[in-house]
């Protein structure tokens, strides 16, 4: 199995990339290649036999010159500071390229969430955000979901901080339930954006949508929800996994079908008319797109040159190692990067945390257009500059990314 975790080297040397197209001067690298604030807690909790559980809690904020941190909280065996660091990073730049007013965070806990309890989950969120409230806030730094947290999670972080502020205060975190201050929309918004991204690479190539064949790595939220928006549209989902492993079916199959299929027996596999396949047999299926939407380091340079897809949407965090993104460009394989494909989720939370402090709720279409438009503009902005760079459309991600923050911090200037 390939190493899992997103390198913080491999940020770096995106930055540096960057950077290095856009002139941008040592001191401006430095800045940007070191996070503002790293939280580093002791999240200890009684668990339900009566022991006392002691568990590593994280939060990095990158950056925050074109608005308030923001990033998603995960709970996964093995989170590293450094992985968390590259993602706050990554964050950064996401919420630049999409145009919202955030910077970048990430946080996390290192705990096997699949081994915990609902009651000990609640106790360690609770605990682990009256940690960093003073970090925390609307217009300090908004959590969302990320990998092995939720809705759910997200209620619980928005009442510890409500509670300890001694008010509601809605808009301290996004990704809520509806029924307390979520938005319409914001649990599908990842899913959705990919597809967006998918659309408009299709029309740019001239790729027919319309029964076009798509393989999902990873059936979580984000991969469902792909999964769902690319069978709306028409194309062919003929393989998706789990943990477990995959199904191939190359009439393509029925998302939510699957999903029912997988929370009765907990895998996707032995899909009545599905051919069992692995994850690695998943990524290398002959198909017209590739989404993986799991883990990082999925394509590295020991399979790139089995891609057979025509185009690869990063729904996941860092799915792709740099060199296999060369050998992907090489093959002429469109890879639209994780930092454009994945922003539709950090939008629609930009949304709930416009809808909170109106104190408005906007019906789903609302969101849903929006959504649409603002991922639209944000693929064209970086088709147009890799188009001038005659780069691939990371690097026109990450020079569109970088440049504005750094035009903010510049414009800002250096206090005192
Ligand atoms: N965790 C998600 C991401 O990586 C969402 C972040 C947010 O909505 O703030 O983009």
């Amino acid at each position: 199995m390939a190493e899992e975790h997103l390198g913080l080297n491999v940020a770096l040397t995106q930055l540096k990339l960057a950077a290095k197209k856009l002139q941008l001067d040592n001191g401006m690298y430095k800045m940007l290649s070191l996070p503002k604030r790293s939280i580093n807690v002791s999240v200890d909790i009684r668990m339900d036999n009566g022991s006392v559980g002691v568990f590593n809690g994280i939060r990095v904020q990158h950056w925050d010159a074109r608005g308030p941190f923001k990033g998603g909280i995960r709970y996964a065996q093995g989170l590293t500071q450094d992985e968390v660091t590259a993602l706050a990073m990554l964050m950064t730049w996401k919420c630049a390229i999409v145009d919202v007013p955030f910077g970048g965070a990430k946080g996390g806990i290192c705990i096997d969430a699949k081994k915990m309890s609902t009651h000990e989950l609640e106790r360690l969120t609770r605990r682990y955000i009256s940690l960093i409230f003073e970090y925390l806030g609307p217009h300090r730094d908004i959590p969302a979901p990320d990998m092995y947290t939720d809705a759910q999670t997200m209620a619980w972080i928005m009442d510890t901080y409500s509670q300890l502020k001694g008010y509601r205060v809605p808009e301290s975190a996004t990704g809520k339930p509806v029924e307390i201050g979520g938005s319409w929309g914001r649990n599908e918004a990842t899913g959705r954006g990919v597809i967006h991204c998918v659309k408009q690479a299709a029309h740019d190539k001239g790729l027919k949508l319309k029964n076009a064949s798509v393989a999902i790595q990873g059936f979580g939220n984000v991969g469902y929800h792909a999964a769902e928006a690319a069978y709306n549209e028409g194309l062919k989902v003929v393989a998706v996994s789990d943990s477990t492993g995959g199904i191939y079916c190359p009439d393509g199959i029925n998302p939510s079908e699957v999903l029912a299929h997988k929370e009765q027996t907990q895998t996707v596999q032995n899909c009545l008319g599905c051919k069992n396949i692995t994850n690695q047999e998943l990524l290398e299926l002959p198909c017209d797109v590739l989404i993986p939407a799991a883990l990082e380091n999925q394509i590295t340079c020991k399979n790139a040159d089995k891609i057979r897809a025509k185009m690869v949407a990063e729904a996941a965090n860092g799915p792709t190692t740099p060199d296999a993104d060369k050998a992907l460009y090489e093959k002429n394989i469109c890879l639209i990067p994780d930092i454009l494909a994945n922003s539709g989720g950090v939008t629609v939370s930009y949304f709930e945390w416009v809808q909170n402090l109106t104190q408005e709720q906007w019906p789903l279409e609302v969101v849903n257009s929006k959504l649409e438009t603002k991922m639209t503009k944000a693929f064209n902005d970086v088709v147009k500059l890799a188009k001038i760079e005659g780069s691939d459309m990371r690097t026109g991600a990450l020079m569109l990314g970088v440049g504005r923050v750094a035009n903010a911090i510049k414009t800002l200037g250096l206090w005192p």
